[in-house]
Order: structure tokens, then C-alpha cells, then sequence
């Protein structure tokens, strides 16, 4: 498989890095807002710009979220 080096175009910056964040709140309703769609979808990594790190403890945050009812669940 061939990996995709050197990302052309804007920088994408982990905003989670940048505000060096070692965990992610599920408690931090509005934050994780920011990173799903309206229909409730997380957003992928190629646009929320995060790093892989940080996506997957967002991914994390938002599930345990949403199952106490923070967040709702994907409209699906
Ligand atoms: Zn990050």
C-alpha cells in the first residue's frame, strides 16, 4: 500500500495540539460540536485537520458522549 506523503495545499493544524491537549473532555459539549456534521457524522481527520492521535481520542469523546445523551447519534 502506498502512503500519501507531502500534503499539498493549506496547512492542516490539530487544533488539539495546539492548545496541547493531553485528553479530550466528553464533557466539552462545544468543542465536540465543532468536529460533527449537523446530521451528527464525526468529521473525518482530512477536514477536522486533526492529527491521528487527537482524532481518535475525539472519536472517543464523542462516543462516550453520546451515550450519555450529550450528543446525539448520527442520523443514520
Ligand atoms: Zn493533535
Amino acid at each position: 500500500m502506498k502512503r500519501e506523503r507531502g500534503r499539498r495545499g493549506k496547512k492542516r493544524i490539530c487544533s488539539f495540539c495546539v492548545d496541547k491537549m493531553t485528553t479530550i473532555d466528553y464533557k466539552d459539549v462545544p468543542r465536540l460540536k465543532k468536529y460533527i456534521t449537523e446530521r451528527g457524522k464525526i468529521l473525518p481527520r482530512r477536514i477536522s485537520g486533526n492529527c491521528a492521535r487527537h482524532q481518535r481520542m475525539l472519536t472517543t469523546a464523542i462516543k462516550r458522549s453520546r451515550n450519555i445523551a450529550l450528543l446525539p447519534f448520527t442520523a443514520e
